[in-house]
């Protein structure tokens, strides 16, 4: 397989090209480097009807089989690593190596989700009868992926769906869609026919999605204001939806831990994937007594980042993904400049026509101030000061996202406390961007609706039904 061009859709177990293409840019260089089909109606229709041709037969194919189908699915994205992870630092701008991460991230999760059980629950069981609670599939998925983490993000809707026994049609953004295509040519002999579609196309292909009345389900990752259009969508024919969206998370740092052990960890979190993660440290709360020792070492590590393209040796971070993310960005930046804020740049990115962005640090703005009330999803950190724990977990709360947070503290119990009192689906305590298959993501707020990952997660992807069965059939005999 050629992994640097002839990118096809998957529908019905065949690749499909279109007469349209979509032009797919290098993040690192602003230029177009590849094309792809750009799908119509025609040929979402084709995907959904070939989805549901298939729905049938996988569902009652016995969970084992497509358990060991999702687990050969996994090994074949890793023994393609190096080729996945090469495209993908072209077309998602992420450093190769940590690319290769997310692709055996994939893998892995395709192996952890297929060791996941949902068995028959039994709600009583006594002389007169035994009520069992079945899990049946749905019918058709659609999944709907965005482009900070385009391989994994699939990967969390594909094998839970799949071996739960529903058939998908997944849409990558159009701003990553290659990974996913050749992914799609890599398990396209593996699954039957239809079990699993892929379709590419610009942002219109969304919403024709939302509303086609041949899915059963939608499970979408994206931004909040999108996830919103999905639910109205969804609702006219009242589709089951999972929605991961955007976040603001807080991580609260308390004057007992030692700066020198918690930097790096905080840097980590906060400008990894450069900043692009919806879990990622987006408000930083530091206690007064070792506020500027966190910030000068903050300040010490972006200063000599390596910020670059992610094809180069030596690039520990990229650029950010897209022209209107990067917009975005550089008018947060804008904004707190005339705010007259105190910013800390890191290094230039190597050209002008990549979308790069300096690692920027904020110094203690006010809680008002965009840079802090919006998600940046950029490499733009707000650090703000605070010396009394009711008013900054106030602080932390008073937003209207619930994704994540997290609480680094030398005191495991009042850290736990913390926690507790967080308004967030995921808390960590004294590490960050944790999650695992078995354990559910899952926004507050306007920060998601339903999980994924886990046992929560393979349960939106399900009915339960309810069977009672009489231990005698006197009552018919
Ligand atoms: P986006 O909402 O612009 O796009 C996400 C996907 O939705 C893309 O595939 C896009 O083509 C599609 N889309 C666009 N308009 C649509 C519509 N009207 N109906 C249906 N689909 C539509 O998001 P993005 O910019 O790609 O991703 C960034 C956002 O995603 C951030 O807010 C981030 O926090 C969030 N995110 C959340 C999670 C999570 O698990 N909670 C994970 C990653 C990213």
């Amino acid at each position: 397989m050629n992994f640097d061009r002839d990118y096809k859709m998957l529908i019905g177990g065949a690749l499909v090209d279109t007469a349209d293409a979509l032009e797919v840019a290098n993040p690192a260089t602003g230029k177009p480097f590849a094309t792809c089909p750009k799908a119509g109606g025609e040929h979402l229709d084709q995907a959904v009807a070939a989805a549901q041709a298939a729905f049938p037969a996988w569902k009652a194919t016995p969970i084992d089989e497509r358990r060991a189908l999702l687990k050969q699915a996994g090994d074949l994205i890793m023994a393609n690593a190096d080729a996945l992870a090469s495209l993908f630092t072209r077309e998602q701008g992420r450093p190769t190596e940590l690319a290769k991460q997310e692709i055996f991230g994939a893998g892995f999760w395709f192996h952890s989700t297929a060791a996941l059980d949902l068995p028959v629950d039994v709600t009583e069981d006594n002389d007169q009868r035994r009520v069992e609670v079945h899990h049946d599939p749905l019918g058709v998925v659609a999944g709907i992926v965005p482009w900070n983490f385009p391989v994994l993000l699939a990967s969390w809707k594909i094998a839970p769906a799949l071996l739960t026994g529903n058939t998908i049609v997944i849409k990558p953004s159009p701003f990553t869609p290659l990974c996913t295509l050749k992914i799609g040519e890599l398990v396209a002999d593996l699954f039957p026919k239809g079990v699993i579609n892929i379709i590419t196309g610009g942002d219109e292909l969304g919403p024709m999605m939302t509303a086609h009345k041949g899915f059963a389900k939608v499970s979408f990752t994206g931004s909040t204001a999108t996830g919103i259009k999905v639910m109205q969508s969804a609702a006219a024919d009242l589709k089951r939806i999972t929605l991961e969206l955007g976040g603001n998370d807080a991580a609260i740092v308390m004057p007992d831990v030692n700066p020198d052990k918690v930097v790096p960890q905080l840097f980590t979190g906060a400008f990894s994937n450069s900043a692009q993660i919806c879990v990622a440290n987006k408000r930083l709360y530091v206690h007064d007594e070792i506020y500027d020792k966190v910030r000068d070492g903050l300040i010490e590590l972006i200063e000599t980042a390596a910020l670059g393209d992610g094809s180069e040796q030596g690039t520990e971070f990229g650029p950010v993904q897209n022209k209107l993310q990067y917009d975005r960005v550089m008018a947060l930046m804008a904004d707190a400049k005339a705010e007259g804020l105190a910013l800390h740049h890191g290094k230039d990115g190597p050209n002008e026509d990549g979308y790069f962005v300096p690692l920027t640090l904020v110094d203690n703005p006010p809680e008002d101030s965009r840079v802090v009330q919006e998600e940046a999803f950029g490499p733009i950190l707000p650090m703000m000061r605070f010396s009394d724990l009711d008013e900054v977990i106030e602080r932390a709360n008073a937003t209207e996202y619930g994704l994540a947070g997290a609480v680094w503290s030398a005191d495991l119990e009042k850290a736990q406390e913390i926690a507790a009192r967080m308004e967030t689906g995921t808390v960590w305590i004294n590490q960050n961007l944790q999650s695992t298959p078995f354990t559910p993501l899952a926004g507050h707020k306007k920060s998601g609706f339903g999980a994924e990952n886990g046992i929560y997660g393979l349960r939106e992807f399900t009915q339960p039904k309810s069977v009672f069965i009489p231990k005698s059939t006197d009552s018919v005999c």
